[in-house]
């Protein structure tokens, strides 16, 4: 028995970090550079401000140099700079230079940090979505796919951005309590411990943020749903004079997610607010204490204003970042589960070279479903059930039955997309399982009611499935499919078809689909409903196409009563699951 990959037990919500997910290898080397240039960049700050007590020691002449400015008088000394006035003023000047160069160096770093990050979880997701199982991708709701893809990763990067801003301004910060330590330290003491509790008390607001950033998250994902279904249902909209609703359905979305940002703003406004004023009074306090209670000098004091007045802001701006990060915060929560979901569900990608891969047989294999069994998530009656049926090579097979009767089911587990949840299917010998699945998929054309063509050329529409194709390949091919129209077009195969291929008829796009197919050479063919919204002139097109080919490979047609389906020498009527009807003894 096949175990069926199990798509309705969610899985616990994961909070991991953006190093587990996107891999700690992958960002070593930007976290390493971009820490590296944030500490130089903060020292240089720190020695800038310290270097203000001999300036202004300096430019008092009659002052005796005695305490912390003698002290670092005799330092300057020692590596051959005199305390002067302009080589105090040079010195200045190179450091802030520096500090500048230094400071771009670390937003670069920082930016390809940032790009490393983003792109490696975006990269993550997408492989994770493309290589999950198909009973998981259907069961996803496309829209959230889509809106954690775009929206969510692009949030997880503003994120990060306010990361890369937290460290760089703590590091800054860290630099100019160091300085301040050498020209006031109990103030510096005093001011540190100030700072940290500030920070404890913004904590609730953090945690706010991060509700807030899960609300906006739903919100974007509605935008999405309302978007991309709105863009989709157009003509429908239209044709039923629900344009009205479409519009409000959208505003909806739109005035949901303005909610959930207006209250973050609020929230960061009010933030900054209390922390500028309670700022201004702390830095007013301090020239108090210093001037009246502790009696320091002028030399002294401007400093310790000057380390204030830059180390304020920048706490705040720590504040802010961090509250900014908590908010962007959800985005990576929920990329990193539908990573996790879709990867719980991948498929075996491994062995493709194992042995029941190479055990399936070359040229037109027999092709054998036994007693299969698919139950679907929230079904109580399953979609097949233990169903036979076997494919002789070259055969047509007509597959009938009502709406619902399961013949989709049996085409998705014909092709392989989907495991059975018991029996198995046989190609030759072999059974097609785990890594097989695939194999065999390369080997199996399936066309669809509504064909699906990309916004390109035809040729690149038809190479699409078979980069490798020259170009009379791709002519057999239209040919086979009746579809040599193409070759006669003004821009003959360089002919751009439009969006899902709207430039081109439904009958035409029917027919560049049986190409494309077509062109990998397949064995099995499948054809899901392909004339039913078709005329009779291409409907006996398509038909043609399939009378030509008879023979050369094993062919299913789905749903049909009828010309095509005339073609058939086998019919296999389903319904409910099972097979209720066939021209041949149907096994099980
Ligand atoms: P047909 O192609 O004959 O119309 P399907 O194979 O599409 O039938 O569906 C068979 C049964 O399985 C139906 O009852 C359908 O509602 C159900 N079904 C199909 N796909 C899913 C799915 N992804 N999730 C739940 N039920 C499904």
């Amino acid at each position: 028995m096949l175990k069926a990959v199990t798509t309705s037990e969610p899985l616990p919500p994961r909070d991991e970090g953006l190093f587990a997910v996107v891999g700690r290898r992958r960002l070593a080397g930007p976290v390493v550079l971009f820490g590296l240039l944030t500490a130089l960049a903060a020292l240089t700050e720190g020695a800038g401000l310290v270097l203000l007590v001999p300036m202004l020691a300096a430019l008092d002449t009659g002052a005796a140099a005695t305490g912390l400015t003698g002290r670092m008088g005799a330092a300057l000394a020692a590596v051959g700079v005199p305390v002067q006035l302009e080589p105090l003023l040079l010195l200045f000047v190179l450091l802030v230079t520096l500090r500048a160069a230094l400071g771009m160096a670390r937003d670069l770093a920082g930016l390809r940090f940032e790009a490393a990050a983003i792109d490696g979880l975006r990269h993550r997701a997408w492989s994770a979505l493309v290589h999950c199982d198909w009973r998981t991708i259907a069961a996803l709701r496309q829209t959230d796919a889509s809106s954690l893809i775009i929206s969510s990763i692009d949030r997880v990067g503003y994120g990060v951005r306010q990361l890369i801003a937290l460290f760089a301004n703590a590091a800054t910060l860290g630099s100019i309590a160091l300085a301040g330590l050498a020209i006031a330290p109990a103030i510096v003491i005093l001011a540190g411990v100030g700072g940290v509790l500030v920070l404890l008390a913004y904590r609730g607001l953090r945690r706010r943020a991060g509700l807030l950033g899960q609300e906006l998250g739903e919100a974007y994902s509605n935008v999405h749903a309302a978007l991309i279904e709105g863009l989709g249902a157009l003509r429908l909209i239209k044709s039923f004079g629900r344009e009205q609703a479409a519009l409000e359905g959208l505003d909806d979305a739109f005035a949901r997610t303005r909610r959930a940002e207006y209250a973050f703003g609020r929230d960061t406004g009010l933030a900054r607010l209390a922390f500028q004023g309670a700022g201004a009074a702390l830095l007013a306090l301090v020239v108090w204490l210093a001037v009246r209670r502790w009696g320091m000098g002028a030399a002294a004091v401007i400093p310790t204003v000057a380390l204030f007045a830059r180390a304020l802001p920048l706490l705040g701006l720590v504040q802010e970042s961090w509250q900014n990060w908590a908010h962007a915060r959800p985005a990576l929560v929920d990329a990193v589960n539908l990573v996790h979901r879709t990867e719980a569900a991948a498929e075996h990608e491994g062995g493709r070279a194992q042995a029941p891969v190479a055990a399936i047989p070359a040229h037109l294999p027999p092709i054998v479903v036994e007693r299969v069994t698919v139950r679907h998530a929230a079904r109580a009656e399953p979609a097949l059930d233990t169903v036979s049926l076997d494919l002789p090579p070259g055969s047509i097979t007509a597959l009938l039955g009502p709406s619902g009767a399961g013949k989709s089911t049996l085409a998705d587990i014909l092709c392989g997309l989907i495991a059975p949840d018991e029996g198995e299917l046989r190609v030759g010998e072999a059974p097609i399982r785990g890594a097989a699945r695939r194999q065999w998929r390369e080997r199996v054309a399936y066309v669809q009611q509504e064909p699906v063509l990309f916004h390109a050329s035809l040729r690149e529409n038809l190479l699409w499935g078979a980069p490798a194709a020259d170009e009379a390949a791709i002519a057999a091919a239209l040919r086979a499919a009746s579809a040599d129209f193409a070759l006669a077009l003004p821009e003959g195969l360089d002919t751009v078809v439009g969006d899902r291929g709207a430039r081109l008829s439904g009958g035409e796009r029917q027919r560049i689909a049986l190409a494309r197919g077509l062109l990998r050479a397949p064995d099995l063919l499948i054809l899901d409903e392909v004339t039913s919204a078709l005329d009779s002139a291409n409907e006996a097109a398509v038909t043609d196409a399939i009378r030509r080919l008879k023979g050369s490979l094993t062919i299913v047609i789905i749903g049909h009563r009828g010309a095509l389906a005339e073609l058939a020498e086998r019919r296999i009527t389903l319904a409910a699951g099972r097979v209720c009807d066939g021209t041949f003894a149907a096994r099980g």
